[in-house]
C-alpha cells in the first residue's frame, strides 16, 4: 500500500544543523568539480570531444564540469535505442515504473543537500531556493509516481449485454524533454519521470548552462533500476540536436520548458509533418510569463510589499513565476511603492554559497547583457528607485531593481526581462487594475492582495493566469497542491504537478470485445 502524497517540507535553515548539512553538501559538491560527464545511450557511456563547460555563475572561474555535447549522429543514434526501448517499456507494469520514481525520490532525499548544493554552484541558487527546487523534484516523482497507480486500470466505461468494454491509457513512444536552467533540479526531473512513468522512454536534452545536476540524476534512476535506453541523455546545442529531435520523424512528443521564442519555435518545427512520420506530434510546453501583483486599496500593505519583493527577486527574478510588474490602485501607490524600494535596499545579493545571500548571479552572460539593456530602457520610460546596476567582474551579479511610474504598455511592462526587475504602474481603481494585469501576451501567475471580498471573487473571475494567488505572492508553486502552468503565450496550460499532466503523456485506448 503506497502512503498518501505529501510535499517534502522545506529545510529550516534557521537550525545548526541543517546549515551544518547543508555545508556538508557544499564540500561534497566541490570534491567533484571539473570532473567529466558523458553521454548515456542505451545504458552506454559516450565521451565527445566536443564539452559544454559548465561554469558556476557567481565565479565564472569555476568551473562545475565538462560535458560531453551530441551532435546529430550521437542524437540518431539515442534515438534509435529510445524507439527500440520503447517496445519493452511500455509493456513494463506500471507498478514497477512506479517503484523506480519512488526509489529514485529516496535516493535524493537521502542526498538533499548535495543535489541543493549542486544547484548553488552550478545554477547559482541561494540555499532557501535550492532546497526548495530539489524539494520539488522529490515531490514530482513522488506525485506522478501515484498519479500513474491511479491511471493504470483507465477509466471505467458503460458496457451493453454480449459486450466488454475498457478505456485504458497507453503511453504514446519516444519523447524528447527540453529542460530549463531555472529549476534545473525540479523541471529536468519532473518532466523526465512524468514521460518515463507513463511508459515512454526519453532523450533529455537539459540546458546547457546546467547539465551537470541533470547528468547526476541520471545516475539516480540508474540506481533506482531504470534499464538501460528508457532514458538518454543527450546534451547539446539547441541548434543542431534540439532542432534534429524536434523534427524527427520518430519522435512522438516533445515537452519543453523554456523561453516563449524557443517554445513557438519548437511548436512550429513539432507541426510538420516530416517524410516518414506517422504521427501529429504532440508539445507539451511550458514558456514565459509576465506576471503581475495586484495591489487593492483595501489590503495589507505590508503584505502586498513583502509578496512583492519576495516575488520578484527571489532566485534573482529567473523564475517564470516571477512578479516582474507591480499593479497598484493609486491611493495606496506610493505607500507600497516606498516600502517595496526600503525592502529591496536590505536584501543581501551576492555568493549564493554563503546562506544570507538573498539575490545571487544571474545564469550567464547573455541574461546579464540583456537585463542590463533592459534597465536602460526601463530608465527611458520610468524612473529607477533603487538598483539599475550590475557587476560582472566575477559572476553574473545585477543588482535588485525596482522602475515607477511606468504606463501600462511600456516595454519593461510587456517584454520578459527574467531578471530582478520589478515594474509599477498606478491604476485608477480595482478593476482598471486587473484590465492593466491581463494585458499582456502571457497568463502564467498573478497575484492580488485585497480584503474586499467582491474584488477578489472578480480577479477569480477575470484574472486570466493559470496559477492566481489570493494575499500572497505569485512563486512557489508546491506540485499537487496547485499545479502549475499557464495561458495564452505561457504555454499550453500542462499543469505540471496536477492530476491531469500525466494524460498528456498518454493517449485513450478503448477496447470493445463481444461474447
Ligand atoms: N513552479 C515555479 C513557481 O511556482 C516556477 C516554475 C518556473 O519558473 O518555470 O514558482
Amino acid at each position: 500500500m503506497v502512503l498518501p502524497y505529501k510535499h517534502e517540507p522545506l529545510t529550516d535553515f534557521s537550525k545548526k544543523e541543517y546549515q551544518a548539512s547543508f555545508l556538508a553538501g557544499l564540500k561534497t559538491v566541490e570534491g567533484y568539480l571539473g570532473k567529466n560527464y558523458e553521454l548515456v545511450i542505451g545504458g552506454k557511456r559516450i565521451s565527445t570531444e566536443d564539452k559544454i563547460v559548465s561554469r558556476n555563475p557567481a565565479n565564472k572561474a569555476e568551473v562545475i564540469g565538462y560535458v560531453s555535447k551530441a551532435n546529430k549522429e550521437l542524437a540518431e543514434k539515442a534515438m534509435q535505442v529510445a524507439y527500440e526501448t520503447f517496445q519493452t517499456w511500455r509493456k513494463v507494469k506500471p507498478e514497477v515504473r512506479a517503484d523506480i520514481l519512488f526509489k529514485a525520490a529516496a535516493i535524493v532525499r537521502r542526498r538533499k543537500d548535495e543535489f541543493s548544493a549542486l544547484l548553488v554552484k552550478e545554477a547559482g541558487k541561494p540555499w532557501v531556493e535550492a532546497d526548495a527546487d530539489v524539494a520539488e523534484g522529490i515531490d514530482f516523482m513522488e506525485y506522478y509516481g501515484r498519479q500513474m497507480l491511479n491511471l493504470k486500470n483507465g477509466v471505467e466505461v458503460n458496457s451493453r449485454p454480449g459486450e466488454f468494454n475498457r478505456y485504458e491509457y497507453i503511453p504514446l513512444g519516444v519523447g524528447v524533454v527540453i529542460s530549463p536552467w531555472n529549476f534545473a533540479f525540479a523541471i529536468m526531473a519532473g518532466t523526465t519521470v512524468a514521460a518515463l512513468v507513463s511508459g515512454n522512454t526519453v532523450l533529455l536534452k537539459p540546458a546547457s548552462t546546467t547539465p551537470v545536476v541533470a547528468a547526476k540524476f541520471v545516475e539516480v534512476l540508474e540506481e533506482a533500476g531504470l534499464p538501460a535506453g528508457v532514458l538518454n541523455y543527450v546534451p547539446g546545442s539547441g541548434a543542431e540536436v534540439g532542432d534534429y529531435l524536434v523534427d524527427h520523424p520518430k519522435t512522438r512528443f516533445i515537452s519543453f520548458t523554456g523561453s516563449r521564442d524557443v517554445g513557438v519555435r519548437i511548436y512550429e518545427r513539432a507541426a510538420k509533418v516530416n517524410p516518414g512520420q506517422i504521427w501529429l506530434k504532440r508539445v507539451i510546453a511550458e514558456m514565459g510569463g509576465k506576471d503581475t501583483i495586484v495591489v487593492d486599496k483595501e489590503a495589507d500593505l505590508e503584505l502586498a510589499a513583502k509578496s512583492i519583493v519576495a516575488s520578484a527577486f527571489g532566485f534573482a527574478g529567473q523564475k517564470c513565476s516571477a512578479c516582474s510588474r507591480a499593479v497598484v490602485v493609486e491611493d495606496v501607490y506610493d505607500t507600497v511603492l516606498n516600502r517595496v524600494v526600503e525592502l529591496t535596499k536590505e536584501l543581501v545579493v551576492g555568493d549564493p554559497a554563503n546562506q544570507e545571500t538573498f539575490v545571487g548571479p544571474v545564469i550567464d552572460e547573455a541574461a546579464y547583457n540583456k537585463i542590463l539593456q533592459y534597465v536602460e530602457i526601463g530608465k527611458e520610460e520610468g524612473k529607477v528607485l533603487v538598483g539599475g546596476k550590475g557587476d560582472n567582474s566575477k559572476g553574473y551579479f545585477v543588482n535588485p531593481t525596482v522602475i515607477a511610474d511606468l504606463d501600462p504598455k511600456a516595454r519593461v511592462m510587456q517584454e520578459e526581462i527574467f531578471g530582478p526587475v520589478v515594474g509599477f504602474t498606478k491604476a485608477k481603481d480595482f478593476d482598471d487594475a486587473l484590465a492593466i494585469a491581463n494585458n499582456t501576451e502571457y497568463g502564467l501567475t498573478g497575484a492580488v492582495i485585497s480584503n474586499n471580498r467582491a474584488h477578489i471573487e472578480k480577479a477569480r473571475e477575470d484574472f486570466h493566469v493559470g496559477n492566481l494567488y489570493i494575499n500572497r505572492g505569485c512563486t512557489g508553486a508546491i506540485v499537487g497542491y496547485q499545479p502549475f502552468g499557464g495561458f495564452n503565450m505561457s504555454g499550453t496550460d500542462s499543469k505540471a504537478g496536477g492530476p491531469d499532466y500525466l494524460l498528456l503523456h498518454l493517449q485513450g485506448k478503448s477496447t470493445a470485445e463481444s461474447f
